[in-house]
């Protein structure tokens, strides 16, 4: 750790005020290309992740029209039409909610968010998947516990985190939803007892379109973009993100945000579901 020495920047320091304005130009510069550079980089991975969906949908679509006299082929081709227009719909929802949250900036006028509502919302947009695999979802923590934010974005990190133990866990096994306050923030953390994550892959997920080796869950068809999302939902709240992971034992990833003091809350460790 660094005890004592020089400053890192020390030019911008020490810089008479003229410099320092030229510092800043060219400072503001750099960052506006490096915004050009991501925005152009994220509308070419657009188009691109647009581009699998909408080619299946129209290869579909002509092997309807050549199976138009075998009725059964119709079923079987309509029904993965309909699997990829939904993966579609998906996708533009999740381009959306992220081209809104990229500049990271700072809420204008946070909202008082209850967090009981917002883990009973973020479980239900997951039940069917979670039925559909005999997964248990498990919520607890203190009823009334509020942050500081923003309630659809912050629904939709957890909806995100919640969808993702459920995607990558086995049939039969157990998601845990929680929430806790800790100095000041309050840590919302998802538990899954699924896959988990390869220590060298750990760094990446929260890139855009990041997705650990796509072979290993071709069937789930996600997007790549839903931990981008929460990584972006905890920068504009002053909050972040982060992951504990063990391959073959499970994963935890815990949303920290500003915690806001009201009245409401209740003593700790009821839990609000089983
Ligand atoms: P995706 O749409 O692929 O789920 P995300 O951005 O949500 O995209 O996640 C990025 C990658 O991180 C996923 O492709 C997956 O490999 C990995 N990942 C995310 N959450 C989990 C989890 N709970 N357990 C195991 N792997 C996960």
């Amino acid at each position: 750790a660094r005890t004592s020495g020089p400053p890192r920047n020390v030019s911008a320091r020490v810089a008479p005020l003229g410099s320092r304005l030229v510092l800043a130009l060219v400072e503001d510069r750099t960052r506006e290309r490096r915004i050009e550079a991501v925005r152009r980089d994220f509308v070419a991975n657009v188009s691109h992740e647009l581009k699998t969906p909408v080619g299946a949908i129209k290869l579909l679509a002509e092997a309807v029209q050549d199976a138009a006299d075998d009725p059964e082929a119709v079923h079987r081709f309509s029904n993965r039409m309909l699997t990829e227009s939904d993966r579609l719909t998906h996708l533009v929802q999740q381009v959306i909610e992220l081209s809104r949250l990229q500049g990271d900036e700072p809420l204008e006028s946070p909202e008082r968010v209850r967090l009981d509502a917002v883990m009973a919302v973020a479980v239900d947009t997951s039940a069917m998947d979670a039925g559909a695999k005999d997964i248990r979802v498990v919520v607890e923590g203190q009823p009334g516990i509020t942050v500081l934010g923003n309630e659809e974005q912050v629904t939709a990190a957890v909806a995100n985190l919640v969808a993702n133990a459920v995607h990558y866990s086995d049939p039969g096994s157990k998601v845990l939803v929680s929430a806790k306050v800790i100095e000041g923030f309050v840590e919302i953390s998802v538990v899954d007892q699924g896959i988990g994550i390869p220590k060298h892959e750990i760094d990446r997920i929260f890139e855009r379109f990041y997705r650990v080796d796509p072979a290993r869950h071709r069937s789930t068809g996600g997007t790549g973009l839903g931990l981008s999302i929460v990584k972006h939902v905890a920068a504009t709240h002053g909050g972040d993100v982060r992951v504990w992971s063990e391959e073959g034992q499970g994963s935890t990833f815990t949303l920290t945000l500003p915690h806001h003091a009201t009245d409401d809350e209740e003593p700790p460790a009821l839990p609000l579901t089983g």
